[in-house]
């Protein structure tokens, strides 16, 4: 199997005139096209064509491009100006976007080419890329598994190789359970990192953009472009970002803390490849010691009563009168009520209501002011975890992609899925999936995915990390089955 082109190497490819951004775009839709069946896109960037135009002129007088006619997929909740953002929900179905958000506006600034709009849970809210209006996702490990979600179609588009890098949104989970679901690397970064601006908000104290990439050192080219100060996202955080791949002199000495409580309940693949990693790190030098962090026992419940209310809030705005489809009624009251009942899908309006009791007079002191303290304690419990570790590690998720239709009938397992994942949100962290090993399950080889976690800020020490895995064999990246090259 030839080796797949890495966004770095398309770069500099296209920097060095052997290729040219819209032979790449070319070529990129080409594999969309061929791979249609997997259901990654839910729409294509008709003004591609034009932003390759406008690199190659760029480049043609003279300037340097750190993503020089890359082409790319962002999740369908990013706004790229002319593209239809739909959110996976029918209420956006032909919803058209006015303006780019802000990484979609750093991604083209460096260079890169929007090829298109990935698939997702309606409005981010799952764990399978099944809920979305424009269908399900396949995995291209097993199509009758689901490729994990939210993010599941940047996810699909990466492994699938339509393109070497994506972007997805991550409020519990959805960039990192996918990636471990697909065998990529999925980084969230630090709450603030990334603008949200342009970002369709789901739970705005927990959203984060992240990308989704096949090696550290395109994670890190990624990273150093997204990343940064927005005065339009007023969390946006004032980091200036230094993104390297490492190399295995970073793992000498670095300690690692495996927390405790994410030790039971895993599958044997899941558990034999935190175990090679943790070797691995060990034999090039690390020390490995087991630390407890007791509050993420509660991140589950305390995920659910924080994101679903401000779900509630921030989709109050699809009332049919500013954004998207409206049902037409006599009256206003009644054509809010129509649109709603029709644009919205059953996962959405369980969280709708779900957050409105939470936040209801009489259960506020009961839910949600409850979840806001367990929220402080969780963050506590790692800032005391890290006085003693550099990282901390669990696996991504207990177990590799399930099938799909296997937890859409039951709401609770489908949240936890993410029950490895939900603390770091909570808790403001950056975390990164690591593709790590294979689990065998009825006869199909499946990705397993390793979680590492680093102090707030410290989102730079998780990349670095990478690149010393990579560099010691421990990361299993694998062109999936099928994947076009
Ligand atoms: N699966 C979690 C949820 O449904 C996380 C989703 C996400 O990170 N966007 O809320």
């Amino acid at each position: 199997m030839p080796d797949v082109p890495t966004a770095t190497d398309l770069a500099r490819a296209v920097q060095a005139r052997e290729t040219t951004p819209q032979a790449l775009l070319d070529a990129a839709r080409l594999r969309a096209e061929a791979a249609r069946d997997l259901n990654a896109l839910i729409s294509l960037n008709d003004r591609a064509g034009e932003q390759a135009a406008r690199v190659q002129a760029r480049l043609d007088a003279g300037e340097t491009l750190p993503l020089a006619g890359v082409p790319i997929v962002v999740k369908d909740n990013l706004n790229v100006r002319g593209t239809r953002t739909t959110c996976g929900s029918r209420i956006l179905a032909n919803y058209v976007s006015p303006y780019d958000a802000a990484a979609v506006e750093r991604l083209t600034a460096a260079g890169a080419i929007i090829v298109g709009k990935a698939n997702m849970d309606e409005f981010a809210m799952g764990s399978s890329t099944e809920s979305s209006a424009t269908g399900p996702t396949l995995n291209p490990w097993d199509p009758a598994r689901v490729p994990g979600g939210s993010s599941g179609g940047s996810a699909v588009a990466v492994a699938a190789n339509l393109t070497p890098v994506s972007l997805g949104s991550d409020t519990g989970g959805s960039v990192r359970q996918p990636a471990a679901f697909t065998g990529i690397y999925g980084l969230k970064p630090t709450y603030g990192r990334v603008s949200r601006y342009g970002l369709v908000a789901y739970a705005s104290s927990l959203d984060q953009i992240g990308p989704f990439a096949r090696t550290a050192a395109d994670l890190a080219l990624l990273m150093n472009v997204i990343a940064g100060h927005d005065p339009r996202d007023a969390t946006s955080l004032d980091a200036p970002p230094a993104f390297r791949a490492g190399t295995p002199d970073d793992l000498r000495g670095l300690k690692v803390g495996v927390i405790r409580e994410a030790l039971g309940g895993n599958t044997p693949g899941v558990e034999a490849a935190l175990k090679a990693t943790l070797d691995a790190l060990r034999a090039a030098g690390a020390s490995v010691t087991e630390v407890s962090v007791p509050t993420v026992q509660h991140a589950i419940a305390a995920y659910y009563l924080i994101a679903t209310p401000e779900a509630s809030s921030n989709l109050a705005r699809y009332d049919g009168m500013v954004y998207g489809e409206r049902v037409p009624a006599p009256d206003a009251v009644t054509s809010m009520t129509l649109t709603r009942e029709e644009g919205f899908g059953r996962e959405v309006k369980r969280r709708i209501m779900l957050g409105t009791y939470a936040l209801s007079s009489g259960y506020y002191d009961a839910y949600y002011s409850k979840a806001m303290k367990v929220r402080r304690l969780i963050a506590q419990d790692f800032a005391r975890a890290f006085a003693g570790v550099d990282v901390l590690v669990t696996p991504t998720s207990p177990f590799p992609a399930f099938r799909r239709g296997e937890k859409m009938q039951d709401p609770l397992a489908m949240y936890a899925a993410d029950v490895d994942t939900v603390a770091v949100n909570l808790a403001g962290l950056p975390a990164l999936s690591v593709p790590a090993g294979f689990e065998t399950v009825d006869g199909v080889r499946l990705p397993v995915g390793i979680q590492f976690i680093a102090p707030a800020l410290q989102d730079e020490r998780l990349v670095a990390l990478a690149g010393g895995l990579e560099g010691i064999g421990a990361v299993k990246v694998e062109p999936a089955p099928g994947a076009e090259v």
